[in-house]
């Protein structure tokens, strides 16, 4: 069962497009990616970052993967001798690769890592460095629309707030009905937090200003009105609404007001009632109360993204806490990946892992049979995904 599973392909339900301008990157830089705290802090401290036990795992499996020795040092000279084409190409771990070039290393990681397809979030980095991704790998994709990128980046027009909203619903329709989108994403957990309430849209306009004004962590009823404005479009269009559920995602998030239980008020409201509502990142590390959420609700999911990578050592216990609570058709595999393909390949590694150790455990407990077992982690590493995002 164990090589089986090794051997399954995964769908990233949740992760972010690369850039072609970290085709070189140091191990610092690699460590900092992995770091929660340091995400756009280019000066962090490198003794900090490098302590974490993801930055040390993964060295040791691109060590593996490259054929070199184990350690910074060598694991990044190999990495930036194959991205440049100092290699004539060959064979390696992960299967054939053609002599360097960027495109080269990042399509050949990810299909090693037997990456199905990746459902991309691109309100970050962003859309603008999208095309570079596009030139890098054809692995399969659905794209989602980050619905608070979409307000910040309409502020800038200075719109009136009737000129704003119909902007929103018509960029909305238009990249889900006509472009194909495969849902939206909201990053209210970042401003005013989960505890989303019912708001109208005289309170939404009265606090358009203060938002135009760059002040959104003090608008509640604005971004609540957004939120429910997006779910009304994902009920309408039948496609999705990913959350972000987790105090990760850099250290302005306030650590209260991302508890996947705020949720539930939302979700008992009528807006709530028919919308497919995703926790990104499993509520980490209240995913109890995500697991529970699913439990109750029939139409919410959530993914294993960001912490089956940083936190990969608790990643198959955190699955049985969840699995423990939630059905198992409701949660999905995700890395969270973003800027290099490493994140990427190794969250496939250390998720497929984290299937086969929960798997194991539930067979050894006798809940699952092997053969019911192996259906759970299909489930789990692409066919819940593969139903939801219609891949
Ligand atoms: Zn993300």
């Amino acid at each position: 069962m164990l090589e089986t599973i090794a051997s399954l392909p995964v769908i990233d339900a949740h992760c972010h497009h690369l850039t072609a301008q970290l085709a070189q990157v140091s191990a610092d830089h690699i460590a900092r990616i992995l770091c929660p705290g340091a995400l756009g802090t280019p000066d962090w401290p490198s003794d900090h970052a490098r302590e974490f036990l993801s930055f040390k795992r993964m060295i040791r499996e691109m060590a593996r993967y490259l054929g070199c020795d184990d350690g910074p040092d060598a694991v990044m000279a190999a990495r930036a001798a194959r991205v440049r084409g100092s290699d004539a190409g060959g064979s390696c771990a992960g299967g054939s690769y053609a002599r360097g070039s960027y495109a080269a290393y990042v399509d050949g990681m990810l299909k090693a890592a037997n990456i199905e397809a990746l459902v991309l979030d691109l309100g970050f980095p962003g859309p603008d460095t999208y095309p570079e991704f596009e030139a890098l790998t054809d692995i399969p994709r659905r794209l989602i629309l980050r619905e608070t990128w979409l307000s910040n980046t309409l502020a800038k027009e200075q719109l009136g707030f009737k000129e704003f909203l119909r902007r929103f619903d018509a960029y909305v329709e238009n990249e889900v009905r006509v472009k194909g989108s495969a849902g939206l994403k909201s990053y209210i957990a970042a401003t005013t937090g989960l505890g989303v309430e019912p708001a109208s849209e005289a309170s939404a306009e009265t606090q358009y200003p203060e938002f135009l004004a760059g002040k959104a962590r003090q608008t509640k009823a604005f971004n609540d009105f957004m939120f429910c404005r997006a779910a009304d479009h994902c009920i309408d269009m039948d496609v999705p609404l990913q959350v972000h559920t987790c105090i990760f995602g850099g250290r302005n998030l306030t650590m209260e007001a991302v508890r996947p239980s705020l949720l539930q008020p939302f979700l008992q409201h009528r807006r709530g009632a028919n919308l497919k509502l995703v926790l990104v990142h499993g509520g980490f590390p209240w995913v109890e109360e995500a697991a529970a959420l699913a439990a109750l609700f029939p139409d919410v999911w959530l993914d294993m993204s960001q912490w089956v990578v940083w936190n990969p050592l608790m990643a198959a216990q955190r699955l049985l806490t969840i699995l423990t609570i939630a059905p198992a058709n409701r949660v999905m595999y995700g890395s969270d990946g973003a800027f290099i393909p490493e994140f990427h390949w190794f969250g496939a590694l250390t998720g497929r892992e984290a299937v086969a150790q929960a798997m194991t455990e539930l067979v050894r407990g006798e809940f699952l049979d092997e053969a019911q077992a192996l259906t759970m982690a299909r489930m789990i590493l692409a066919d819940n995904a593969r139903a939801l995002y219609r891949l």
